[in-house]
């Protein structure tokens, strides 16, 4: 497995070096090769570069959009996120000028397009903010959590070796749990009873508020299997209830039958314990999605809907 560490304190060095221009330019406009430009001439390194320009575009710190000009009155046709928006449409200016959004169009009038940046201090500034003071351990992009997630599947189909299929799901989850604020876990630990361990124990009650009005201690288990059965339910809940937490949070890469979602919220109904699940699919909406603007958006989202 990579240095996570030492990558993210080279990260963390860098963006320290660029925060003053992120602090002073809020609210600025610049086009995108400008203000690449500009990190450039800080941060030397062609990875942490690439890191930092994603986690600013992760996080909404970097606002980035692509403005379009009509080729033959310069009326403005609109501003678009992406280029998938508009492609194979038809834009029309208010002068009725009609033009089909094209690969073409984008090479024959590259100088009506401008592609736009604006610094925003949205949440995601704080987030940034709280990893430069180091309580957050890490901050990887979601792109490159998207290869790390996309590995992990590649081992679930390519191996029969469980520990292997085991083992780098657990690297990629501790990697994630790593991005949490003021989040500590311990990895691999034996059961109180010494049948077994427990993948992750993970105090999360310094967190966030959402994930604090619950138990503050979690047992956490991977399962990184095509398909899941009764029996990983039943020791799953078993280990939850041998813990000291009396709270779980089990995380499958694929996912689990309704059967199984429904027993596990029938002992939060009664209160009995606290049972978390994460599927494969919420992983992937939440590296996909840009909605999710902090790392603890993945969990608080399972904890409102599981509860
Ligand atoms: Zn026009």
């Amino acid at each position: 497995m990579r240095n996570w560490t030492s990558f993210c304190n080279k990260l963390r060095e860098n963006l320290n070096s660029i925060w003053n221009l992120i602090e002073s330019s809020s609210g600025q406009i610049y086009r995108y090769d400008n203000f690449i430009d500009l990190l450039d001439k800080k941060i030397r390194n062609q990875d942490i570069l690439e890191e930092t320009i994603n986690i600013l575009l992760d996080y909404g710190i970097l606002d980035a959009w692509i403005d379009i000009s009509c080729p033959i009155c310069g009326e403005h046709l609109g501003k678009f996120r992406y280029r998938n928006e508009i492609m194979n449409k038809t834009l029309e200016c208010i002068h009725g000028h009609v033009f089909r959004i094209d690969d073409n169009f984008f090479i024959e009038y590259e100088d009506y397009i401008e592609y736009l940046v604006k610094i925003d201090s949205s949440e995601g500034k704080k987030v940034l903010g709280e990893f430069l003071k180091d309580q957050r351990k890490c901050l990887i992009s979601k792109k490159r959590l998207l290869v790390f997630f996309n590995k992990v599947i590649d081992v679930l189909e390519k191996t029969r070796d469980n520990m292997k299929k085991g083992r780098i799901f657990e690297d990629f989850f501790e990697l994630y749990l790593r991005t949490l604020k003021n989040t500590s876990y311990q990895r691999g630990i034996l059961t109180y009873q010494g049948r077994g361990d427990y993948d992750f124990l993970v105090d999360l009650s310094k967190n966030d508020e959402i994930i604090a009005k619950y138990r503050r201690e979690y047992y956490v288990e991977l399962k990184n299997k095509k398909s899941i059965d009764k029996n990983d339910i039943l020791s799953f809940i078993n280990k939850v209830k041998e813990s000291r937490c009396e709270s779980g949070i089990i995380v499958v890469s694929t996912k689990l039958a309704g059967t199984h979602k429904a027993e596990l919220r029938g002992y939060n109904k009664r209160n009995e314990l606290t049972l978390i699940y994460i599927e494969g699919k919420d992983i992937l909406k939440y590296l996909k999605d840009q909605k999710y603007r902090k790392p603890e958006d993945l969990l608080n989202h399972a904890f409102r809907f599981n509860i």
